[in-house]
């Protein structure tokens, strides 16, 4: 038998099986949220007393009038929020480990991919439903299936797949007492691909594409985190960030670069990329440019305060990380002024904690929450959390793999919901967010105010019962 013959057969198959389905069970279930006020996402007012009908993994109704229940299962909110489900626009879930990258020297694949599960079922119970993992490893694409599969717990995943990076950029993890990629364990696991010059970019993010990325991440300055790039440093010339722009396109995706200071920020937008992971440095002139062309700024604001120097690592004087950190603050002192003073950024959530587990992630996540809304304004670091975040994921275009919409509550969005106990818009901390980093107590996983957690129609968390 001719192969294209065999497939028209396959196809036939799976299409009976498909309408057998169907025929089986033509009403998706449904679920009906009532007794809840509603932040939509978007606007600063919820919609009172409402009703939220959910069907499948889609929102099918939102009302202030009465939906007919039917065979619907009823969940009463007892007056209380109903948000969408949080994003977080730039974790690392393989870098969830402890030890830091010389451990990660020792790690064998087995405990980084199971750590990325643990750090995966953290975060979709601190209330993040969907995450961009925003590089650092081969793991991404496989945890994203092994999540939708439904056989592990974990927020939507948008993968990048290996870090792109210059021969000594930021994401060359090469250390101290190594020579080349070679002898590097992350390298040999798929963390990061050193690629030099045009040809070698584009090799890269095909082949990330290939892997499974949505979007790709390449860096174009100095880190914090690393040791032996500096932070002044320029990475990528524009010919190679242009060749990694076209090559994204080619896929109807786009590029997220990792960058600190203004002028690789701009020089980054007039190439063509339209997500600045960090961007601490930007100028209000750079702010204006970036909301002309609708690009989004995704900072982390923890690592900003003087907290930071309590961190064991970064805290410790004399250590590279310790002097970077300190230009790190210098840099980043403008921050809240342009943030403030140009509404219309776009702004994501980032947490991008790395080597941090237990009640040391989720400290930073909570400290990361309420570092953002004393930013930005309640509001806004919610929109960046859900609507704005959303409005990100999609920019994944063809490559997107959740192609319906993220972050709102509105008919047709996928059914990613919180009901948290009080208003958010108010006070922060009913989705967890604390004033505390360091010193703030230990806690177990759940966050004991969001009472429901439901992800794709699906209820992980529910304490209405
Ligand atoms: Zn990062």
């Amino acid at each position: 038998m001719n192969l294209g013959k065999t497939l028209r057969l396959v196809s036939t198959a799976m299409l009976l099986c498909a309408t057998a389905a169907i025929a089986q069970d033509d009403i998706p279930a449904q679920t009906l949220f009532i007794n809840v006020h509603v932040f939509d996402g978007v606007n600063e007012q919820r919609i009172e007393n409402a009703n939220v009908l959910v069907e499948g993994n889609l929102i099918k109704e939102v009302s202030s009038d009465a939906i007919d229940a039917g065979d619907a299962t009823v969940i009463d909110g007892g007056g209380r929020t109903l948000m969408p489900g949080l994003i977080d626009g730039h974790t690392h879930f393989a870098l969830t480990m402890p030890g830091g990258l010389g451990a990660a020297e020792q790690m064998h694949w087995q405990y980084i991919g199971a750590m990325a599960t643990y750090a995966a079922r953290e975060h979709l119970h601190n209330g993040f439903t969907t995450a961009r993992e925003i590089g650092g490893g081969v793991v991404g694409p496989g945890l994203k299936k092994a999540v939708d599969e439904g056989w592990v717990d974990g927020p939507r995943i948008y993968p990048s797949g290996a870090y792109v990076t210059q021969t000594s950029g930021h994401g060359d993890l090469v250390t101290y007492g190594q020579f080349d990629q070679s002898e590097n364990n992350l390298h040999r696991l798929g963390f990061f691909i050193n690629a030099d010059g045009p040809d070698a970019v584009t090799a890269a993010v095909r082949k990330n594409l290939s892997l499974g990325a949505s979007q790709i991440k390449l860096m174009v300055s100095g880190g914090v985190s690393s040791e032996k790039d500096p932070l002044h440093s320029s990475q990528y010339t524009n010919e190679e960030i242009q060749a990694a722009v076209k090559a994204a396109a080619a896929w109807d995706t786009y590029i997220a670069v990792h960058v600190y200071d203004d002028a690789n920020i701009s020089r980054a937008l007039e190439n063509g990329v339209m997500s600045m992971e960090h961007g601490h440095f930007i100028t209000d002139r750079t702010a204006k440019l970036m909301i002309k062309e609708g690009a989004f700024l995704v900072p982390n604001i923890a690592p900003t305060s003087t907290e930071a120097l309590k961190h064991p690592v970064y805290g410790k004087k004399g250590t590279p990380q310790n002097t970077k950190i300190l230009q790190f603050h210098e840099g980043a002192k403008n921050l809240k002024e342009v943030l403030q003073n140009n509404p219309k950024l776009k702004v994501v959530f980032d947490s991008d904690f790395v080597f941090q587990v237990g009640s040391d992630l989720r400290r930073s996540l909570d400290h990361e929450k309420w570092m953002l809304a004393d930013f930005v304004g309640n509001l806004r670091a919610l929109q960046a959390m859900t609507s704005t975040a959303g409005e990100l994921m999609a920019l994944s275009g063809k490559q997107n793999p959740y192609p319906s919409k993220l972050g709102v509550i509105e008919e047709g969005a996928y059914a990613d919901i919180l009901i948290v106990d009080g208003n958010p818009l108010e006070d922060i901390t009913v989705i967890g967010a604390s004033p505390q980093w360091f010193d703030a107590p230990d806690r177990e996983m759940d966050i004991p105010t969001i009472n429901l957690i439901m992800k794709d129609g699906k209820i992980y968390k529910n304490t209405l019962k």
